[in-house]
């Protein structure tokens, strides 16, 4: 099969290259278990390339206008938007998204989030600047940082993509990024749509896997800024051998978010949200809902109505219209998520919905509902990143947020209630970058995206992240 199959080439200072290593990384279809493509597995002596031709791109990207590159970014904008219909046959045959919704829920935030940002960056302001010493005036510059390395995760690797490069690139910065060595295939399209429109070195895609390529990107002494998304694992990786140059780090990490359904909340919008918010992409979702910690009075009632809305998930086929979950990303994570779920029933939990994979062509396993679980407990404390929620019963408001705040990460958190007052003293308490009150997971392009605690730091979206791609000059003139 795999010989059959096209082998594509890294996207380098604005050509096509087959990269100096012969080695190649079958990508494979997770929905049939088919390889769909190859691309070349990056060396060390790559990244040296892309960022050298980065570094090139630079001193001309360095002086162009913020409306240049606005107006570049809102060509790019334009390319993915009409490039819809052929980016979701990617996405959906690479990740196993369906691909319809690929089409509703993920390209139209796409489009809008290089929309914004081509737009934010035209905004990009100091705080002051005045004479705080007489005889001099002082002013405060927003520069770009220079070359920024982007290493994206599978589990939307187009949007990713996006939410990495194009804050960089408003900011003026030049990008090398690392695609995740199971999802290649829309970075590089994406590549082909910026090849036109952005100048050469600007952005860079080179495949392969952490090591050599992202590490290699971490390590190079070319490279400025690391922003990563991914594993905690990774980020601390990432975080350690970025010490060695000093280069800035920004770490999108994992999530367990906590969904707290106090007793006054409306039933049918939990279990409608939880629905959409536990089994969307498969549940490989860093802010997926997955941890419903329930009131005493209405758990059993809500136990039963997730019991059947999770029963009624719509597993099949991405190809499908109306199938609303596709297979897991790859059989290391079928694998991943299955052992979580056996080793919780093992220790006393029950499985209420599911439990087990589809038996059959590629790597699905059934939507699942698991009860009867410590707060210590290995399903509850770690990302399962799959299909798999869990629900705790608590006996009151403080055990409800002691439990939701009680894990390593803190992404995302989302609270239940008809009480304003007692959604706002949650929402003060959860210790998460985003609460949710009475939804789980819609995000905007102007409000920012990151985490508390291990889940990383560093902003995604909004004027917060553009300014992480920033670097701030006090600028210092004598005036007398
Ligand atoms: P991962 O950490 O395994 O890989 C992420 C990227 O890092 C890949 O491109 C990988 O090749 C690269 N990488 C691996 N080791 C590296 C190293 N030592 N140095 C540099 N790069 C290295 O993560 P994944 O499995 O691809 O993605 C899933 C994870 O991403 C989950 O934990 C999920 O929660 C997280 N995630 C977080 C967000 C967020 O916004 N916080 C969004 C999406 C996904």
């Amino acid at each position: 099969m795999a010989t059959a199959v096209k082998r594509r080439e890294m996207f380098i200072g604005g050509e096509w290259v087959a990269g100096s290593g012969s080695e190649g990384q079958a990508i494979i279809n997770p929905a049939t278990g088919e390889t769909i493509a190859e691309v070349p597995k990056g060396t060390a002596a790559d990244v040296d390339r892309a960022v050298k031709a980065a570094r090139k791109g630079y001193v001309e990207w360095f002086e162009t206008t913020p409306r240049e590159r606005s107006e570049l970014l809102l060509k790019l904008a334009e390319a993915v938007n009409a490039d819809g219909e052929e980016l979701a046959n990617l996405e959906s045959a690479n990740v196993g998204k369906p691909r319809a919704l690929f089409l509703s829920d993920e390209l139209p935030p796409c489009v809008d989030h290089l929309r914004f940002f081509a737009g934010a960056g035209r905004l990009l302001e100091g705080r002051a600047s005045g004479e705080y010493m007489r005889g001099y005036t002082s002013m405060i510059r927003r520069e770009p940082i220079g070359v920024v390395g982007s290493i994206a995760p599978w589990n939307y690797p187009l949007m990713m993509a996006i939410w990495k490069i194009a804050p960089a690139l408003a900011a003026g910065n030049c990008v090398v990024l690392k695609p995740s060595e199971w999802t290649p295939l829309t970075a590089l399209r994406l590549a082909e749509l910026a090849a036109d429109i952005l100048p050469a070195g600007v952005f860079n895609v080179i495949t392969g896997d952490g090591e050599p390529v992202g590490a290699g990107i971490v390590r190079h002494p070319g490279v400025d800024m690391v922003s990563l998304t991914g594993d905690v694992a990774t980020g601390k990786e990432v975080a350690k051998a970025a010490s060695q140059t000093l280069k800035r780090v920004h770490l999108e990490l994992g999530g367990k978010a906590p969904v707290v359904v106090f007793d006054d909340a409306d039933l049918e919008a939990v279990n409608t949200w939880v629905k959409v918010a536990g089994f969307f992409n498969s549940g490989q979702d860093c802010t997926a809902a997955t941890r419903v910690i329930a009131g005493p009075r209405i758990y059993d009632n809500l136990l039963s109505s997730l019991t059947k809305s999770i029963q009624s998930v719509k597993v099949g086929n991405p190809l499908e219209a109306g199938i609303e979950m596709g297979p897991m990303v790859a059989k290391e994570q079928l694998e991943r998520v299955e052992g979580f779920v056996d080793r919780a029933r093992d220790r006393g939990a029950k499985v209420l919905v599911g439990g087990a994979p589809i038996p059959g062509r590629g790597y699905f396993y059934q939507p699942s509902l698991v009860t009867d679980v410590k707060q210590d407990s290995e399903i509850v404390q770690k990302e399962v990143f799959g299909p798999v929620i869990t629900v705790q019963r608590f006996k009151d408001d403080n055990e409800a947020i002691a439990w939701a705040n009680d894990v390593n990460y803190g992404l995302a958190a989302s609270v239940w209630t008809r009480d304003i007052g007692r959604a706002m003293n949650a929402a003060r308490r959860l210790q998460f970058g985003t609460v949710w009150i009475n939804t789980h997971i819609p995000l905007v392009s102007e409000m920012p995206h990151g985490g508390y605690r291990q889940s990383g730091y560093g902003k995604d979206l909004s004027m917060y992240s553009l300014e992480e791609y920033t670097n701030i000059k006090h600028v210092m003139t004598a005036i007398e």
